[in-house]
């Protein structure tokens, strides 16, 4: 793993100007996270696209492809080969937070079924957390961010001034998502994006390292029948009341 060279080390979380957003996979992180760093004018940093962009690289190995797509748990085969991967590919974050593959940035090829179905496995690896941790701590001493992900307010940014955590029921979940796939063109039946869903709950919740959790100190936030605008204000609101109390 070789970090960008204008990253700085990774140093103490930073406590403020981060806000961090959490939840489980369709709750709305990415399009509220997006909206509300528009509206206070900070950075946006998702998370998820990193673990995404290291299982896109891996499965672009043959070896590292059938281990994952094999269905088999040999986590030690699978710690060598993100191991592999980390040392011989560039990631790292460019100015706008989007994440970078030796310069260069995926785009759709992290939300492919494939990657979908393997991310919470390699993002369970310590091999791979620890390296991703350092960059979005380094990233975080750049400016202000919002930062969405599992861990944000857990274990990347404990001490984050402003933590929300948002969920919503499977169902509205799984309906979110078929929407975001149509938009992309594919189609599946709600059942199988349901049950997508709820494995990678169930691996992102329950891994051994800096598993999905809402934190004790994080504003919750069901969105289930509420409208992403409702959220992003309530957040914003909440952001900027914090500030205006603390001036
Ligand atoms: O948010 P998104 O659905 O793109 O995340 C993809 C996967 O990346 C999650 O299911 C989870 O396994 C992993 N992830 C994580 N920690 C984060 C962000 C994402 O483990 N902070």
């Amino acid at each position: 793993m070789t970090p960008s060279p204008d990253i700085p080390a990774a140093s103490e979380p930073t406590r403020a100007s981060v806000v961090t957003i959490d939840g489980p996979a369709g709750a709305g992180k990415s399009t509220v996270a997006r909206a509300v760093a528009d509206l206070l004018g900070f950075a946006h940093l998702d998370t998820g696209a990193m673990f995404r962009a290291v299982t896109w690289t891996l499965l672009e190995e043959p070896r590292a492809a059938r281990l994952l797509e094999a269905g088999g748990d040999d986590v030690d085969a699978l710690e060598a080969a993100a191991r592999d991967v980390l040392a011989a590919r560039r990631f790292g974050l460019d100015a706008e937070g989007a994440v970078t593959v030796d310069g260069r940035t995926p785009g759709a090829e992290l939300r492919t079924p494939r990657v979908d179905a393997c991310v919470s496995r390699i993002a369970a690896l310590a091999a791979v957390r620890t390296p991703m941790l350092e960059l979005q701590r380094a990233f975080a001493e750049r400016g202000p961010m919002v930062c969405e992900g599992r861990d944000m307010g857990t274990e990347v940014f404990p001490d984050a001034r402003y933590k929300f955590y948002l969920d919503a029921s499977v169902a509205e979940r799984a309906r979110r998502r078929l929407g975001d796939y149509a938009e992309r063109g594919r189609a599946a039946p709600v059942e199988e994006i349901e049950a997508e869903i709820a494995v990678r709950d169930r691996r992102d919740a329950e891994r051994a390292i800096a598993p999905l959790r809402c934190a004790d100190d994080a504003v919750r936030i069901d969105t289930t029948g509420l409208t992403i605008d409702g959220v992003v204000a309530r957040i914003v609101a909440r952001v900027r009341g914090v500030e205006e109390g603390a001036a």
